[in-house]
């Protein structure tokens, strides 16, 4: 291996060379306390940066093995380096002022504590990945700048992460608050919950574009008495908070009075979150699903019977295929599809809801026939849903009581306070019924498993063999394809996506051939991650992967728009 000495005066001769020149860097260097590991180089300046990592033993770090002790505990202080290595290489190139070429980068995270491949552990050392715009005056090396930033920036980045050089009591709070997180969530299903909000949550954000908690004039959560529960946290103590049942909750209240940031606060309970959001002790079960409309989307064989029948033009809807779903069979084909995957816990908003696959009223029911509505409502499954599958609903609705009839829990907002008014309403149902007509049946349906072919998976692009692009949280270009992933709302990180990307191509050439279905393809992928690390996606280090679920990579594969599928029969 050469030495960071070496590597200096390499780059001082290159000074002046054609840019293509910085290729020969390509190699690993001794830096006495770390190794960096120059893994891929930039073509041109203006290409995407190249790529790096250092190898820090945790001899020299030394992190306390406290810090180490437990999973949540490793996924914490991972993340909270790598934020860490975010802000000082900010510092370090704004000193420098050297712009966009000496740039050093790392993965953008948020306000959720995730499991990443920017920072990596193994039991003797942490890796860093990161990416360097290499200097370059138009089309010719700066070799004096490159050593600069190589052999004094990096060295002094890497220093700056040691643990005496860290923010010890800010380290420690963040592997406590994730071990905390966890265990509130491992809690929840032998209490019989599927979610839980603590006392004093903030749960309103900044704005609609900024994810910090809202500074000013927020209403902490204070649980109504009668749905409070304790939960215990390892490091923290206990903590009262509102326990939500399973079973079928409504979120109800006027327009305003913070309705659906309670819901999106519960979407976001599958994630941990750092100390100081506001949503640190707000967990959901892990399985949770967000579902909402999404005309246009393409659906590929899925058995939606049990809410679409009798289409027109006499149209199969338990293998139904469409390039362009209406907003009611789209929010059918969305809960099936969790279905499938397992999901125990479905997250509905009213205003991302299609209206007639939400509610049917009894006048409806008496102008329009159920011979002539394809839609079975929402509501007349909700608890076959429940009784059939175990599956649990949380439901904003602020526009229609009919869902009084079946509820098992309402939570009332009235001025961001929430209160338990499960008896009123019940007690409403009463007194003014609906005269609605059960239109569910006797069951909820059956589950078709499907198998994806193999054939529906190029990642090809051109002369490209593999492809993958990502656009924010949005899209995968997948090959030639683009996955349209807006809708699936509970993504947060574009490393998510990068990572669904490579996994795609993973199942394909570990478990297409075989005859899985989408549902153990996925958990097996999941599994193999967990087991392998993220390097089992792809045989370079890539340092810009992020957790996922079955339920995320489903939804990928199922939002290919040339998917092949077979359905198995059960
Ligand atoms: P709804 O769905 O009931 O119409 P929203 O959840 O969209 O209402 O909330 C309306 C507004 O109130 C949003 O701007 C939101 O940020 C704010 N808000 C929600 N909860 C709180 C709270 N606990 N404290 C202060 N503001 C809140
Ligand atoms: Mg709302």
């Amino acid at each position: 291996m050469k030495t960071d000495q070496e590597l200096r005066s390499q780059l001082w001769q290159l000074d002046g060379s054609s840019y293509r020149a910085y290729k020969a860097i390509r190699g690993r260097y001794d830096f006495d306390e770390f190794v960096l590991c120059v893994d891929y180089v930039q073509g041109d300046p203006f290409a995407a940066p190249s790529q790096l990592r250092v190898q820090l033993p945790l001899a020299i770090a030394k992190f306390p093995s406290v810090l180490l002790a437990s999973s949540p505990r490793k996924i914490a202080l991972r993340d909270y380096v790598t934020r860490q290595f975010a802000q000082i290489a900010r510092q370090v190139a704004q000193r420098r002022g050297s712009g966009k070429s000496g740039s050093i980068g790392i993965s953008k995270v948020g306000p959720e504590i995730l499991d990443r491949s920017a920072v990596c552990l193994t039991s003797e050392e942490l890796e860093f990945r990161f990416t360097v715009g290499l200097p370059a005056q138009g089309r010719r090396i700066l070799g004096r700048q490159a050593a600069d930033l190589l052999c004094n920036d990096i060295p002094e980045i890497i220093s700056q992460l040691h643990y005496t050089q860290l923010d010890n009591a800010e380290l420690q709070s963040w592997v406590e608050t994730n071990e905390d997180a966890e265990a509130l969530r491992s809690q929840l299903l032998p209490q019989g919950l599927v979610a839980f909000i603590a006392d004093g949550a903030i749960l309103p954000r900044a704005s609609g574009v900024d994810v910090r908690p809202l500074a000013n004039g927020a209403v902490p959560w204070q649980s109504p008495e009668s749905l409070a529960v304790t939960l215990e946290r390892p490091n923290s103590g206990p903590i009262r908070g509102t326990g939500i049942p399973q079973g079928i909750t409504l979120i109800v209240g006027g327009g305003y009075h913070g309705k659906s940031t309670v819901l999106q606060a519960l979407e976001r309970g599958i994630y941990n979150h750092i100390p100081g959001d506001g949503r640190d002790c707000i967990v959901a079960n892990s399985t949770a699903m967000k579902i909402r409309a999404e005309d246009g989307r393409s659906v590929t064989r899925v058995n939606i019977s049990p809410f679409i029948n009798h289409l027109p033009q006499g149209r199969s809807t338990t293998d139904f295929s469409t390039a362009n779903a209406s907003g009611s069979t789209s929010q059918a084909a969305n809960i099936i599809e969790a279905l499938e995957i397992g999901t125990q816990l479905l997250l509905i908003d009213e205003d991302t809801s299609a209206t007639n696959f939400t509610i049917r009223d009894r006048r409806m029911q008496q102008l329009v026939a159920k011979h002539k509505e394809p839609i079975t409502p929402f509501i007349d499954k909700v608890r076959w849903l429940l009784k059939d599958y175990g599956v649990s609903t949380i439901l904003v609705m602020g526009g229609s009581g009919d869902y009084f009839d079946v509820a098992d829990t309402v939570i009332a907002l009235d001025n961001y306070r929430a209160a338990d008014v499960t008896s009123e309403a019940k007690a409403i149902a009463q007194a003014y019924k609906t005269e609605r007509i059960a239109e569910g049946g006797t069951e909820f349906g059956a589950l078709i498993p499907r198998q994806p072919l193999a054939k529906s998976l190029d990642p090809s692009r051109g002369r490209k063999e593999i492809s993958i692009k990502v656009k924010a949280i949005e899209e995968i270009l997948f090959g030639e394809s683009a996955i349209n992933l807006s809708a699936v709302e509970q993504l947060v990180e574009p490393q998510q996506l990068q990572a669904i990307g490579w996994a795609l191509i993973y199942l394909k050439t570990h478990y297409l051939s075989g005859a899985y279905t989408l549902r153990e393809i996925c958990d097996h992928v999941v599994e193999d991650i967990q087991t392998h690390g993220f390097d089992c996606l792809d045989n370079r280090p890539q340092g810009n992967f992020a957790q996922f679920r079955a339920l995320d990579l489903a939804a990928a594969v199922n939002r290919l728009r040339d998917l092949k599928i077979k359905q198995l029969s059960k």
